[in-house]
């Protein structure tokens, strides 16, 4: 980083001098200054696919078509990796990409770009990918993905052909898949597959150190499985208003980071990592992302510490994804982790429209019995300790 770009860091706290919440917004400033001075974005190995990119990725979850600026300016500091899928913004993100694309046609080439089919049968997943390749105005997709899988066995003998085949005929590069639950049984088994290009799964700093989570990672480092980490802020999922999160702001401005800079610089820190994916809808966003992914102080034991503290008293308000825990005992047909991760989208990413519309899809009979059920047994198993059957009546009721 840029002696100037310290400067105006040290200016920024010694101007601001206090430490809350309410001032963390003011923090875009600074870093929007180290973004510009430092140049791009760097890269790493994306497995063994022979493709190196961009260590931050945008996600595509945002209205694209209006904000083409974002895109311009993500090239611009190096962030060409860029994620999207079938369903998000109800195809307004694909059709944003492009449109960037056919003003920007020779951009094309420097973006890693991957989408994604929630079709689960092959020939929707056909229809799909054709559809995005329309809407993107691209010939082909660098990396798709079958997404949010929930078990390993998704990924069967059919999925491989299929994947081979789009390969062989030029209209994918590479194949894989995401998840949102169960990750750790989804990403071992996929190490030993041997036909895995590449995993984006929820991974941050309360899930990356457990065991079980090391030994999946690991795995598919050793597989040359590329590994792109999302949902990595991992806070204030479900439960918001949590009086540990302006401690952990407190704790990060003094060091001159914001909390969400150091929850990247947390999944940074490991190599077998390479990329994160963040949905940035605002230019301040990108630009303390940006400004985190090329700025190469580390966090100090003492942040890190803070942050596992931070993990550990806020525990009951991050659902794990683990659902094969809760959902094997619940007496009605209630995805406990999904309506979780609806409840994030609306109360911690302010996405309320695309919770709701996200909630409704959900079948009548789940939603009708939803806050009804008795959901005793699956609170005594949760290992995050989570009220679910009070989130899941207020889900009901907040996002029906
Ligand atoms: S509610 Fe608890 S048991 Fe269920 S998926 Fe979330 S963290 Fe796991």
């Amino acid at each position: 980083m840029s002696s100037a770009c310290e400067y105006s860091r040290r200016e920024f706290l010694k101007t601001t001098g206090a430490v809350g919440l309410g001032l963390l917004a003011a923090s875009a400033a600074p870093q929007s200054l180290c973004a510009q001075e430092s140049g791009r974005v760097p890269t790493r190995p994306f497995g063994k696919t022979g493709v190196n990119v961009s260590i931050l990725s945008m996600g595509g979850m945002f209205d694209i078509p209006n904000n083409q600026i974002m895109l311009r300016q993500a090239v611009k500091w190096g962030v060409t990796y860029w994620d999207t899928a079938n369903s998000y913004e109800g195809g307004n993100s694909e059709l944003g990409i492009g449109k960037y694309f056919a003003k920007y046609p020779e951009d094309r080439k420097g973006i890693f770009l991957v989408t994604k089919s929630t079709a689960w049968t092959l020939k929707g997943m056909t229809e799909h990918l054709h559809l995005s390749l329309e809407r993107m105005r691209t010939d082909y997709i660098d990396l798709f993905f079958v997404h949010s899988i929930r078990s390993i066995s998704s990924m069967d003998k059919d999925m491989q052909k299929w994947g081979e085949k789009a390969k062989a005929e030029g209209l994918i590069r590479f194949f894989g898949f995401s998840t949102h639950s169960n990750m750790e049984e989804c990403l071992l088994p996929a190490a030993g597959l041997g036909w895995i290009d590449g995993i984006m799964m929820a991974y941050n700093y309360r899930l990356m150190h457990t065991d079980q989570m090391r030994r999946a990672v690991d795995a598919c480092a050793k597989a040359g499985i590329g590994l792109t980490a999302m949902k990595t802020q991992g806070g204030g999922q479900v439960l918001t208003n949590d009086p540990e999160e302006l401690k952990l702001a407190g704790r990060f401005v003094q060091s001159g980071f914001t909390e969400g800079q150091a929850r990247l610089k947390a999944v940074w820190e490991n190599p077998q990592i390479a990329s994160i994916c963040s949905q940035m809808p605002s230019m301040a966003l990108l630009s303390q992302n940006a400004a985190a992914a090329m700025n190469k102080a580390g966090l100090s034991a003492l942040d890190r510490e803070a942050l596992s503290r931070y993990a550990q008293a806020s525990s009951a308000g991050y659902c794990a994804g683990c659902t094969r825990i809760c959902e094997s005992v619940i007496t009605g047909p209630v995805p406990v982790g999904r309506v979780m991760r609806y409840l994030m989208y609306g109360r911690s990413y302010g996405n309320r429209d695309f919770a709701r519309s996200r909630f409704r899809a959900l079948p009548v009979e789940t939603r009708a019995v939803m806050d009804r059920l008795d959901y005793t047994a699956a609170e005594a198993r949760c290992p995050q300790k989570m009220p679910i059957g009070r989130l899941m009546r207020e889900a009901a009721s907040e996002l029906a």
